[in-house]
């Protein structure tokens, strides 16, 4: 879980482009038209960056000026710019990044979540503050939610300044009776974090249902590991756990504190997972 960064597109220059790019005629007198009223929302999303559940309501509320903003942002539609946006934003980030799901660090981010929804603010269809690119289950997941009674429910890796180097996902192993396969749960521990940044770290976990997707992710990498053990009767349990330390080391590194494979394998490393190994 890291910080993704901000590509450096003008925002204004993407829309003058699309609306240029236009060919329907009526489409494009209409973007003109709105240009102004979009700029000033693409300020003001900018202005509320570090608290963007202040962002109000959208004006746009004529039907035909919504569907010509969202279908800005469409496939095959005219004036279509995504493809160089996105590009634009996935280069940005650093090539783990871009290749794992900033929500839920499982999958690639073949799609491109909109923070807040086309439905509700179709001014930010092509935003590309509002984009990131996520996995498809995390963006069918989250669909068009993102506020509940004030309180937004999805941490935004572009602005969100969490406590990212503080540990808060923890593993826990157990066993049925003597069985050596564990059950794996996962769990966000509070302690250090401020009460607000928890309970948004918390909501994005929970809404998304991480927990469970890491427990069926790390059932795999357990038992690759385990098997690895059990294939190499000759190696010691201080070389195995040497071994598993520097993968943690590595995925620390690359992609923070709080990867699930980062947490699985500081729970393996800590626990009596690997004694129990026969
Ligand atoms: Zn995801």
């Amino acid at each position: 879980m890291r910080k993704l960064v901000l590509p450096s597109l003008s925002s204004d220059d993407i829309y003058t482009q699309v609306v240029k790019n236009c060919r329907d005629a009526i489409k494009k007198e209409k973007l003109e038209a709105i240009k102004s009223v979009v700029f000033e929302r693409y300020s003001h999303y900018e202005d509320n960056s570090q608290e963007l559940k202040h962002i109000s309501q959208s004006p746009i509320s004529q039907d035909d000026e919504k569907d010509y903003l969202k279908s800005n942002y469409s496939r095959n539609k005219d004036g279509y710019l995504e493809g160089e946006v996105v590009s634009a934003i996935l280069k940005a980030q650093s090539p783990q990044l871009r290749n794992t799901c900033p929500y839920c660090g499982i999958d690639k981010p073949r799609t491109i979540d909109h923070y807040l929804p086309q439905s509700l603010f179709p001014e930010y269809a092509i935003y590309p503050s509002n984009l990131i690119p996520c996995c498809g289950y995390c963006n069918s997941k989250k669909g068009k939610r993102w506020i509940d009674e004030g309180n937004r429910m999805f941490i935004n890796f572009y602005f969100d300044e969490l406590p990212y180097e503080t540990i808060f996902l923890e593993v826990e192993f157990n066993y049925l009776l003597d069985d050596e396969v564990p059950k794996i749960s996962f769990n966000l521990t509070q302690e250090s974090i401020d009460k607000d940044q928890f309970k948004l770290i918390e909501s994005h976990y929970s809404r998304l249902e991480l927990k469970n997707e890491y427990a069926a992710e790390s059932d795999e990498e357990i038992s690759n590991i385990r098997q690895l053990i059990v294939d190499s009767p000759h190696t010691s349990l201080l070389t195995h756990i040497a071994n598993l330390e520097r993968n943690l080391k590595v995925f620390e590194k690359k992609y923070g504190v709080n990867y699930w494979k980062s947490a699985l394998y500081r729970g393996i490393i800590n626990s009596d997972f690997l004694n129990k190994i026969k």
